[in-house]
């Protein structure tokens, strides 16, 4: 009985980890050509996804490479007013620490036998037990599982829903080596994440392991095609940077010196989620995990669900090796479950940070009275 697994980001790894564990042997499919193919993006903060870990046998070397210090926090409003600074004790348990996403996803790589992961396979199509790639070649599958992300393919096979637009749109910028370049603002962000929440706009500035300071400015409010009419110059980066400064009017100069130091890397990225709540009917031989059965707005639930959805899926499969279609239906209730109840608490705080005075319902969501 085959699995075939298409994406190898963190949910379709964990499950054929967790497979694998199980004495149960699967094959990935991932479309990108070698695992440095891509920038792997910034930090993941990782919470319940900790459990999927745990199932994988990789809980200590996970904890290796956590940073306990990203936990600290800082939260502040565009005139510069410090509403919140929380330092995390070095004493302080894991519950929430950052880890490097490409780490992450190296160390469950680097957990699978040689072979199991097959690079350069995009996905087209799938029917009938035949999976088919865009380079023309095929495979044979008796489940199929759909881990192939936000854009997913194997999606149009149980359902017609499709991410749609939530109003936001981000520019992703960053600091290289910012202790050494830039000192000043290295102290001002700190060791973890650094957020300035103002009416429709917010920048959140995060560390990162190999001390590049991501940076992220989020306008709300704005429609699909609002990059078109930003007038952010996104093929003059030294432009963009202007432009993203003018669009910052009334902010304290310590915000915008952070722009002003940013190298030439200027990332668009438009924000979609599929509804919440969304289901299926259950199929004996194919399923999603990941962010292709729920995408979420990214205030930190993706990574963590995607994680244990493939653990989930892993131990129905390792409990009825012999039964798809009844370890499917297990997976699918309780990921249903709990995938609807991680999306209504994100929609609940993508509303909040789109709200206007977001950053006091911050502060009094950390801090209730
Ligand atoms: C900026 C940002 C910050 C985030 N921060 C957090 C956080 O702090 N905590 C948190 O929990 N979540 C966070 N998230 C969300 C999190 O990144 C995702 O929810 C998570 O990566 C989903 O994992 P996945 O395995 O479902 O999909 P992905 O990690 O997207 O992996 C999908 C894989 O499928 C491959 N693929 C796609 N199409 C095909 C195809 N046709 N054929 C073959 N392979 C294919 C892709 O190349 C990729 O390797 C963040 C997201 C963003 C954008």
């Amino acid at each position: 009985m085959t699995i075939a697994i298409v994406g190898a980001g963190l949910g379709g790894l964990a499950l054929a980890r967790v497979l694998h564990v199980n004495g149960i042997e699967s094959v990935v499919y991932e479309r990108e050509s070698s695992r440095d193919a891509r920038g792997q993006g910034g930090m993941l903060d990782i919470h319940s996804g900790q459990r999927a870990l745990r199932e994988a046998g990789l809980i200590d070397q996970f904890f290796a490479i956590a940073r306990g210090e990203g936990q600290d926090m800082r939260l502040l409003e565009p005139d510069g007013t410090l509403l919140l600074q929380e330092d995390t004790p070095d004493d302080a348990p894991l519950d929430r620490p950052e880890v490097d996403r490409a780490e992450l996803r190296d160390l469950l790589l680097d957990s699978l036998p040689e072979g199991v992961v097959r690079w350069g396979h995009a996905f087209t199509s799938a029917d009938h037990g035949l999976l088919r790639f865009a380079d023309g070649s095929s495979a044979t599958y008796d489940l199929l599982v759909g881990a192939d992300g936000a854009h997913s393919r194997v999606r149009a096979l149980l359902t017609d829903a499709r991410p749609a637009h939530i109003g936001q749109n981000v520019v992703e910028i960053g600091i290289p080596d910012i202790d050494r370049t830039h000192p000043d603002l290295a102290t001002m962000v700190g060791r973890g994440n650094y957020w300035v929440l103002g009416n429709g706009i917010s920048l959140a500035a995060q560390r990162n392991g190999d001390g590049r300071v991501r940076i992220g400015i989020s306008f709300y409010h704005t429609a699909e095609d609002w990059f078109a009419a930003s007038g952010i110059p996104f093929d003059d980066p030294a432009a963009a940077r202007a432009r993203l400064i003018d669009l910052l009017p009334g902010w304290d100069p310590r915000f915008t010196a952070l722009i002003a130091a940013c190298d030439d890397t200027v990332v668009p990225r438009s924000i979609t989620s599929l509804p919440v709540g969304l289901t299926w009917p259950s199929r004996p031989d194919v399923t999603l995990l990941g962010d292709a059965a729920h995408l979420m707005p990214p205030v930190g639930e993706g990574a963590n669900m995607a994680l244990l959805d493939g653990a989930v899926l892993g131990l129905a499969l390792a409990a009825h090796p012999d039964d798809f279609p009844a370890a499917v239906e297990e997976y699918e209730r309780e990921m249903f479950e709990r995938t609807s109840a991680a999306a209504r608490m994100s929609a609940d705080m993508q509303e909040l940070l789109m709200s206007p005075d977001a950053a006091r319902k911050l502060l009094a969501f950390f801090q209730p009275v």
